[in-house]
């Protein structure tokens, strides 16, 4: 086993929210995109949070492991945990030594060879979508599309089962269409079993402030939970 370091952000113990069941959650240090709706800034620089080692996290997840059950286990999130593939990898190959399931929660925005091989002990990603057109891509997250395609395609080929989560964000992706072409999305990739529609929180409003950088949508209402609801009518086949 190496002995890579990865710079994570924190840790939650005990989640319930990104991914099945109950999970240990690493939110990893360092972000490539500049998402406009980004909850999380204080991640984005890769030269700040802890650095640690894949046994230390390991070690400590292993600890909660009889709370994980048959769905639960380790998720890691970010900031963008694709950024650090090589550590991300040394942590899930050493989960499933265990025997605890591995879960990425992911912008699917980069895809390269050590990408490729973290996947392959990646037993599901939660692919965030952030939009479904290309435009609002460049405008408010700084990447493609099509990279983001590209990525869900990789992932239908190896059969790694997909949840896609997207954040419904007022006047901007919060319509029919959007949703209906989410869907379709999830209809023409047969890895993908769940869609999670997420309101758009302004709680982050603090952590700009701190860092005395601007919310790019200060001004977008948060999103109400019959939107959502309204929304979801039309995935119903992923929720
Ligand atoms: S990918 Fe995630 S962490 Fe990075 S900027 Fe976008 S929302 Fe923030």
């Amino acid at each position: 086993m190496s002995l890579i370091k990865g710079r994570i952000h924190s840790i939650q113990s005990l989640g319930t929210v990104d991914g099945p069941g109950v999970r240990f959650v690493v939110f990893f240090q360092g972000c490539n995109l500049r998402c406009k709706c980004c909850h999380n800034p204080d991640t984005w620089s890769l030269s700040e949070g802890k650095e640690c080692t894949a046994l230390e996290i390991v070690e400590k997840a292993k600890r909660y492991k009889e709370y994980f059950g048959t769905k639960g286990g380790i998720t890691l999130s970010g900031g963008e945990p694709l950024l650090q593939s090589g550590f991300a990898k040394e942590i899930f190959s050493l989960a499933k030594q265990c025997g605890i399931n591995t879960c990425l929660d992911t912008s699917g925005c980069i895809l390269n060879d050590d990408v490729k091989s973290l996947l392959s002990v990646t037993d599901r990603v939660l692919l965030d979508v952030k939009y479904t057109e290309d435009a609002l891509y460049r405008e408010n997250v700084g990447c493609s599309f099509g990279s983001v395609m590209s990525f869900l395609s990789y992932l239908d080929e190896c059969g790694i089962a997909v949840t896609l989560r997207q954040v419904i964000i007022p006047t901007i992706n919060d319509d029919a269409d959007n949703v209906i072409a989410l869907g379709n999305i999830a209809e023409n990739h047969k890895c993908v079993d769940k869609i999670e529609l997420l309101p758009f929180k302004k709680i982050c409003q603090t952590k700009y402030d701190e860092m005395k950088i601007d919310f790019p949508f200060s001004s977008i209402p948060q999103t109400c939970v019959e939107t959502i609801e309204n929304l979801k009518k039309y995935i119903k086949n992923y929720v």
